[in-house]
């Protein structure tokens, strides 16, 4: 069934309304939705074998943002964040950048890097050599480690070697890729890894340490754009606002790595959502984002030919549909059905999508109004439950910080007091 993303009223109706909205729009039989209104939806068996030492689980809320098109395809996305104004945020981006198409995405492969260290060679540049010679043996090591991805058109793809200069003088590191296709492939990737070092000690007569995935993951490259057009965004001040909150991000690490976090929320929210893992997309992008040398803006911004301002984003995004908590995860099961991703490739470009639209929408925000005021009315009802406030109290005091431009628990509390008139 084909799906419109742009739910008009979303966020006026009940819980209950929306999941049901979300099934019909993203043609999934209502009842394996049932499992989002049960808030302790992760069974205790389940999560006893996806980490040790369970204790029990913490719900963490889902939204869904609407409005995005992506490849001229509408798709609903799930986020799960802790933070309100980010599904929003994503959701207008999205809208004003429906009349221009939506957002273009595309993607390197899904190629993985692995590490061996390997030290105490007296002419690593001679051993690095002898590895390279190794190339046919290196391929079928690492192939016969996983027959299942070879099957699926995966695996061995090249191996570099490099020499670097440490602190303890030279080491010779091993880089092998691999094609982990719908995997993440951290575990794919570290066990052909494992099986490999003894070989690279013997060939070389060094000694082999670490041996494991690299998470600055740059050969699997997610990479999105869009346009604004200056009538959907605002006008010509909002825009030339956003390009000088661009340049000042491009050129200053402290404001970069805050437009970063921005573009994180969004990023972060759709990974974990899908059972994916935070830190490993995480550490890759901040340090995709100081690959120059200098920490800088993980989009780019520019201002077209018909004065539009266009956005793109180029990010490492090691998910997967299978693997890490994906598949046993019942909720990241249902969430990518509702994404109706295909392959990991897939879900990766849309996820890079979601990071350029909260960037735009943070942007926006900063250069016009102030992050503030979009924040304040969830953040009011946060403020409220902190002061003691229940139920309706809650909407009914957040109603009068908001309005009175005061957001605070003391005002909450005297507000709480005058309501239930003590
Ligand atoms: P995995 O080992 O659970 O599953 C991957 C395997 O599934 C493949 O090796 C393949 O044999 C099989 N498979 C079946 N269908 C497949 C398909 N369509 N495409 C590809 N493979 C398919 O998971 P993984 O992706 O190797 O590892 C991910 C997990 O590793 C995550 O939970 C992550 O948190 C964790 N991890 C991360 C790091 C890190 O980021 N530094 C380190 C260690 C572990």
């Amino acid at each position: 069934m084909s799906v419109n993303s742009r739910i008009s009223g979303f966020h006026k109706l009940s819980v209950e309304e929306r999941v049901l909205k979300v099934a019909e729009h993203a043609g999934i039989p209502s009842a394996s939705l049932d499992t989002f209104i049960d808030s302790g939806n992760l069974p205790m068996d389940v999560a006893d074998r996806m980490i040790e030492n369970a204790i029990g689980t913490m719900p963490i809320p889902i939204g869904i943002a609407t409005n995005m098109i992506v490849d001229g395809k509408d798709v609903l996305i799930p986020m799960a964040s802790e933070e309100s104004s980010v599904v929003a945020a994503v959701c207008n981006a999205a809208r004003q950048c429906r009349a221009s198409g939506g957002f273009t995405t595309s993607m390197t492969g899904s190629l993985m890097i692995a590490q061996i260290q390997l030290v105490d060679c007296p002419d690593p540049f001679s051993a690095r050599i002898k590895i390279l010679e190794q190339r046919d043996q290196i391929k079928e090591i690492c192939n016969e480690a996983d027959p299942v991805l070879i099957k699926l058109g995966g695996g061995f793809s090249d191996v570099e070697v490099r020499v670097i200069d440490s602190k303890d003088g030279p080491m010779v590191i091993t880089h092998i890729i691999i094609d982990t296709r719908d995997a993440m492939g951290a575990n794919t990737v570290n066990t052909m890894a494992e099986k490999l070092a003894p070989f690279i000690a013997q060939w070389t007569g060094g000694r082999t340490y670490l041996r494991i995935l690299s998470n600055l993951a740059d050969q699997r490259i997610a990479r999105a754009r869009a346009t604004w057009r200056l009538e959907d965004l605002g006008g010509e001040s909002v825009r030339d606002a956003m390009m000088q909150a661009y340049y000042f991000a491009e050129t200053d690490p402290y404001r970069a790595t805050t437009h970063n976090k921005g573009i994180m929320n969004g990023i972060s929210a759709v990974v974990l959502a899908t059972g994916n893992d935070t830190r490993a997309v995480e550490s890759g992008a901040h340090a995709y984002a100081a690959r120059s040398g200098r920490y800088t803006s993980l989009t780019t911004w520019e201002v077209d030919k018909e004065g539009s301002l266009v956005g793109s984003i180029e990010v490492p995004m090691p998910v997967g549909l299978v693997g890490g908590a994906t598949k046993i995860h019942p909720v990241a099961q249902t969430n990518l059905e509702i994404l109706g991703t295909k392959s990991a490739t897939d879900l990766a470009r849309t996820i890079a999508a979601v990071g350029l639209a909260q960037n735009f929408a943070a942007m926006r925000a900063l250069a016009t109004e102030g992050i503030q005021k979009g924040h304040m009315g969830l953040h009011a009802k946060n403020i409220v439950a902190m002061a003691g406030g229940i139920k309706e109290e809650i909407d009914i005091v957040a109603e009068i910080l908001v309005k009175a431009g005061t957001v605070r628990v003391d005002v909450a509390e005297k507000e709480l007091a005058k309501l239930r008139g003590q």
